[in-house]
């Protein structure tokens, strides 16, 4: 397994993978992890990347806990 987020791994990505984020708006940021938002397949940075897998963690724990007996 390579870094892929950094170094040798965005030396191939236009721009060493900087852009702007979709999904917080931050300009000249790294966007190099990959998420699908409403269907469609973006590029987001890190910060983003980190709180939607929290969100969808939390909402996998509240949806176990609202039905514990299903499975
Ligand atoms: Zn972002």
């Amino acid at each position: 397994m390579s870094k892929s987020h950094r170094g040798t791994g965005v030396r191939t990505e236009p721009k060493h993978g900087r852009g702007k984020c979709p999904v917080c708006g931050n300009e000249n940021v790294k966007v190099l992890y990959e998420k699908e938002i409403d269907g469609k397949t973006v590029k987001v940075c890190k910060f983003c990347n980190a709180k939607m897998k929290n969100v969808a963690r939390k909402e996998a724990r509240a949806a176990k806990a609202a039905a514990p007996a299903a499975e």
